[in-house]
């Protein structure tokens, strides 16, 4: 690991200034291995030539490194802000290859989407309106990019409430089954020719297979039956394509990657045959199942002490990069392996303990009564799993770094190898972030 460690530092690039505590890594292999999972689990369960894009939900990790490696692999990106968006065409993705999704596009990213020819997923009936006068408005003769609307299919929820995009009251896409919805859809697809997807994405995680399968059998339903009403009135299908979205539960209890891709495919195919017979292009949108399995965080053990009996060790690796596991713990457990100073796995017996993270306030907890061999000062802890939503999810809480992210790929002679993808975050940096060029801005106002 280039520069983590109590002990000396090892990486010579350093100069000798210490060891940064705290480093992030991503497994290059492993990262590859997924993403050649997804894309042909899916090929082989569709005809031959059926068109299919991959799209990565940004979100997840919004590293333009991370974006390039997986567009190598064939994927696209799922983008959600102006933000995203930039982040993928600096990862040199064409905009055939991005998608953009976002339940608040203003006037202008919708013109910008459709000058630039990016397939955007309208959230809602006035979304629609918008881009009715957009639409209206191109210059004749330019091609609009594929365009489609979000439905929400009220399927239900998962175990974690604020991941569950398909309750009844989501704020993400149309109700399917609100009173009058699906006939207002119909309305809305026949009266705009130009609509030639339908999108849902109605699992994360917590959400179990069969549920999501069930909200994308409901949108197929749904593309099925716009397609039936625009045969009757013009003779040709409308909808070309279903966007299904993303969402296949990660496994965080051990190094297991279950549910797999091909489970997600067969529970998929179970519920909607007709959408793997290859009348319909396929987009999906995954973005934990990508990444989570393949990062690492290893922090450094700074202090231990014992507090009203419970021993408790103070580590670099708290809120900044695991925002949701410190604010909602039950819902978003981690794995907490424990090393010495050397990076050798720690033994003795198991001793229940907090381990701590650096923030000033008494919830920065990665774990809470965990057993594991008495930490020390200078030990490692490594917290596996963490490669989306994570350290590429910063939460900038007491002016905390965004700590430097390496990817690493092991050879042949089992030689470690690394490569910077994001570097840590400078103090002159966070000063610069927080207003620093406006020192007398306010005095003066
Ligand atoms: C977040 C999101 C995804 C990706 O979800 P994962 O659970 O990371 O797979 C896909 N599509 C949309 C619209 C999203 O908001």
């Amino acid at each position: 690991v280039p520069g983590a460690g109590g002990g000396a530092d090892p990486d010579p690039g350093a100069g000798g200034v210490g060891a940064p505590p705290l480093v992030c890594l991503l497994d290059l292999a492993g990262i590859r291995a997924s993403a050649a999972a997804l894309t042909s689990a899916f090929a082989a369960a569709l005809p031959p030539g059926t068109p299919v894009l991959h799209a990565f939900a940004v979100k997840a990790a919004p590293l333009v490194p991370v974006l390039a490696l997986l567009a190598d692999a064939g994927l696209g990106c799922e983008v959600a802000s102006p933000g995203e968006l930039a982040l993928a065409r600096a990862a040199g993705l064409t905009p055939d290859r991005i998608v953009l999704d976002s339940p608040a596009k203003t006037t202008a990213e919708l013109r910008e989407a459709l000058a630039l020819g990016i397939a955007l997923n309208a959230d809602n009936e006035q979304e629609l309106h918008r881009l009715d006068a957009l639409v209206a408005r191109a210059p004749a003769g330019t091609a609009l990019p594929p365009l489609g609307v979000r439905v929400n299919p009220q399927t239900g929820a998962g175990t974690i409430g604020a991941l569950s995009t398909a309750t009844s009251t989501s704020k993400f896409g149309i109700g399917l089954r609100d009173p009058g919805a699906r006939a207002r859809l119909l309305r809305a697809y026949a009266e705009r020719p130009w609509l030639t997807r339908l999108h849902t994405h109605s699992g994360s995680q917590g959400v179990p297979l069969p549920l999501i399968a069930r909200g994308v059998r409901e949108v197929h339903a749904l593309a099925e039956e716009i397609n039936a009403e625009a045969v009757r009135r013009t003779g040709r299908r409308q909808v070309d394509t279903v966007d299904i979205g993303g969402g296949l539960p990660v496994n965080f209890a051990s190094d297991d990657g279950t549910p797999t891709y091909e489970e997600y495919v067969r529970a998929l195919r179970e519920a909607a045959p007709g959408l793997f017979g290859g009348s319909y292009g396929l987009v999906t949108e995954f973005g934990r199942a990508l990444l989570a399995k393949h990062g690492l965080v290893v922090a450094r053990v700074e202090y231990t002490k014992t507090t009203g009996g419970r021993p408790i060790a103070v580590t670099h690796a708290g809120v900044q990069l695991a925002t949701r596991t410190v604010y909602a713990p039950a819902s978003w457990p981690l794995r907490i392996l424990a090393y010495d100073a050397e990076g050798r796995p720690k033994g003795g017996p198991a001793v229940a303990q907090d381990v701590a993270g650096p923030a000033c306030f008494a919830g920065d907890l990665l774990a809470e009564d965990r057993a594991l061999p008495l930490l020390a000062p200078g030990d490692l802890i490594a917290v596996p799993d963490t490669g989306a939503y994570f350290f590429t999810a910063h939460y900038g809480y007491n002016s905390l770094p965004r700590p430097a992210v390496h990817g690493f790929t092991v050879g042949p002679e089992g030689k470690t190898r690394f490569a910077l993808a994001r570097p840590a975050q400078t103090p002159s940096e966070l000063v610069a972030e927080a207003g620093g060029a406006l020192r007398d801005a306010l005095r003066q106002a």
